[in-house]
Order: structure tokens, then sequence, then C-alpha cells
């Protein structure tokens, strides 16, 4: 999946809904706005949404980070490594 980055440039967009959208139906769309180092501290103002959705964040941008982990690693998404000792298959 796509993430939303802001940009003056125009992009091609499409979108394939999950489910059947009735004639006239709003549709909601979540940006999710990546954040960067030099964001306003009032960006979350900025971005905010009013969709009036149960399910809304409140933001068009991105879950905002723990407020703890005020530095920001280059790699959000820690990966997990598999053990690889022990692999029966290539056993020799
Ligand atoms: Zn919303």
């Amino acid at each position: 999946m796509a993430t939303a980055r802001r940009s003056s440039r125009t992009a091609a967009c499409s979108s394939t809904p999950l489910r059947a959208i009735a004639p006239g139906e709003e549709l909601g769309y979540d940006y999710e706005i990546g954040r960067d180092k030099d964001d306003p501290p009032n960006v979350d103002e900025i971005y905010a949404c009013r969709c009036g959705s149960p399910k809304c964040r409140g933001s068009m941008l991105e879950a905002a980070p723990k407020k703890k982990a005020a530095k920001l690693k280059p790699s959000r998404k820690p990966r997990r490594r598999k053990p690889q000792e022990g692999s029966p298959e290539h056993a020799q």
C-alpha cells in the first residue's frame, strides 16, 4: 500500500473500493500524510480531520509516534530476524 506524501506535484491516483458504494454516498479517505522532523508543533492542528467518522484518528497525518520517542530513527518498522540456525532442509 502506498503512503501519501505531502507534495505540490499532481499525481495520478486510483482506488479500489473494498465494498459496494451506494450512489451519492460520501467517501472518506485516510491520507496518512507522512510526518517530517521539521513539522511545526501545531501540525496536528493544521492537518486536523473533521470527517466525523467514529473510526477517525482526528488527523490527516499518519498516526503520531509515541511522545517518548522524540528522536526518530530512519527505520520506523523494526524487522524481526527469523532464527536461521538449524534449518533441517540444508543439513549435510
Ligand atoms: Zn477523519
